[in-house]
């Protein structure tokens, strides 16, 4: 099973595929994990990328993707994957269905999070009150325009898997045990 998680930043992805992953046995494949990575490690796509994470900005599709693609060949993803963060714009997408479909594979699904930005935002204060600022784009400032991109760029999206019929949306302002439910009862009709 291959299946896109999507939402706003900030709305539980990371958390819900890592759910997801553990019961299904798929790999979570977060970009923006294998960005951050890039940086830690101090990598020549870490330095090309980190300016640009930083302030909230998209790193370039050809990137992404090029990323992407070397992840989902290694074998771990031999039998699906769960997408996490990608894919944020309409080429993402579109380039996402034409490597799954040259492995003779397709996105069987695409989950929504929905959550509203005032909750986004309270999470995100939230979080750097509890623990001092985590990720370097987790402040205030580079949320908002993180978000301004989200419905720029990626809210697109929401339309162009509608129209294939694979999108599900979960309220995303419950409790992460009542998110996670939604997420089961969906995936419960969906073969593995
Ligand atoms: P969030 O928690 O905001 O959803 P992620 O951890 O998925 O964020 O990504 C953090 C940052 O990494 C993004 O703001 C963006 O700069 C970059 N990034 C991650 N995935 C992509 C992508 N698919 N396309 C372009 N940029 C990306």
């Amino acid at each position: 099973m291959n299946l896109v998680l999507f939402g706003p930043p900030g709305a539980g992805k990371g958390t819900q595929s890592k759910i997801i992953t553990e019961k299904r046995g798929l790999p979570q494949l977060s970009t923006g994990d294998m960005l951050r990575a890039a940086i830690q490690a101090g990598t020549a796509l870490g330095l090309s990328v980190k300016a640009t994470i930083d302030k909230g900005e998209l790193v370039s599709d050809d990137t992404v993707i090029r990323i992407i693609a070397e992840r989902y060949d290694q074998s771990d993803a031999a039998n699906g994957a769960v997408f996490d963060g990608f894919p944020r714009t309409i080429p993402q997408a579109e380039a996402l269905d034409a490597m799954l479909a040259e492995r003779g594979k397709k996105i069987d699904l695409v989950l929504e999070l929905k959550v509203d930005d005032a909750v986004l935002l309270s999470r995100v204060e939230a979080r750097i009150k509890a623990g001092g600022v985590l990720r370097t784009d987790d402040t205030p400032q580079t949320l908002a325009r993180r978000l301004d991109v989200y419905y720029r760029n990626t809210a697109p999206l929401i339309d162009y898997y509608r129209r294939q019929g694979k999108l599900k949306t979960v309220d995303g302002m419950a409790e992460i045990a009542a998110v996670t439910a939604q997420i089961a009862a969906i995936l419960g009709g969906v073969p593995a």
